[in-house]
């Protein structure tokens, strides 16, 4: 993601440089870990929800659980 397009609570993620950690499904547990002391875990998933983005570990949530949330939403 560019500069231009990057929103604001990216320069808070505490997850940058670890992409093979959150792409990666055998390390979930670890990446979910992480998403539990980032302070903007919630801009994250919110993020994560509206794009929606279909791969890897965002906001504490894996791609199941968040079609899960997208699911219980629409009810
Ligand atoms: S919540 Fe997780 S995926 Fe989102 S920015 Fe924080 S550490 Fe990264």
């Amino acid at each position: 993601m560019d500069a231009a397009t990057s929103p604001a609570w990216r320069d808070h993620a505490v997850c940058e440089g670890l992409d093979d950690l959150f792409f990666d499904d055998a390390c979930t547990d670890a990446a979910k870990r992480v998403c539990a002391a980032c302070p903007v875990r919630n801009a994250c998933l919110d993020h994560a929800l509206r794009r929606p983005e279909r791969h890897g570990v965002w906001g504490g949530a894996t791609v199941e659980e968040r079609q899960q949330i997208l699911r219980r939403r629409h009810h």
